[in-house]
């Protein structure tokens, strides 16, 4: 039987896409975010150094 050695063949590109995936996701979340600032205007008050956007209900720090 070779099924041990083809799990870790399956496994070894699934584990080297993590990081870039998670890298994607990070930017696809900072690119949502400017985004958001520049379309959506309805912006609630910052709380705690934090805002939240109430057309896609999401929140963001305050860096500026
Ligand atoms: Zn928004």
């Amino acid at each position: 039987m070779r099924t041990g050695l083809a799990e870790v063949c399956l496994d070894k590109p699934r584990a080297a896409w993590m990081p870039v995936g998670e890298f994607l996701s990070t930017l696809l979340q900072t690119v949502a975010q400017q985004r958001c600032r520049f379309l959506h205007d309805k912006i609630s008050r910052p709380v705690e150094g934090k805002y939240r956007c109430w057309t896609c209900h999401r929140e963001f720090e305050t860096d500026w």
